[in-house]
């Protein structure tokens, strides 16, 4: 079984094997920087899970020099994050936002939950639209 993700713009296309390793959503601040949300959601799969279908020379990395270990992957066209190996090279992070359709599976942990933005509320309770609510 495979999932497939893409970015923004259409140029990169990738598919990723199920079951995933991890299914997290990720609180640090470096995270909500590189994501401009109150947290990332990640997918994590061994570096041989990943495939890329289309644009994989259109990713652009950035390891981030004040940090051991936390890098970026993103479109060079649009912008939107990827997957990226991690630096050790061994795992793949699959930002989940970008996959197209439903992985069967659920994110099941909060990780550096301590780190959560001040504003950030989980309050299942807010009123809900199915468009813009602005
Ligand atoms: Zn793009
Ligand atoms: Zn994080």
């Amino acid at each position: 079984m495979e999932i497939q993700g893409s970015c923004l713009c259409g140029a990169v296309r990738y598919a990723v094997r199920l079951p995933f390793d991890k299914f997290l959503y990720c609180h640090c601040s470096r995270c909500r920087k590189a994501t401009g949300t109150p947290h990332a959601a990640n997918a994590i799969v061994a570096p041989d899970a990943l495939r890329w279908i289309a644009g994989e020379d259109n990713v652009l990395r950035y390891d981030l020099p004040t940090a051991r270990s936390f890098s970026t992957a993103f479109c060079k066209n649009c912008g939107a994050p990827m997957p990226r190996l991690t630096r050790s090279g061994k795992r793949v992070i699959v930002p989940a936002g970008s996959l197209d359709g439903d992985p069967g599976e659920r994110p099941n942990c909060h990780a550096h939950w301590a780190s959560r933005a001040l504003w950030y509320s989980n309050d299942v309770a807010l009123p809900k639209f199915d468009g813009d609510a602005f």
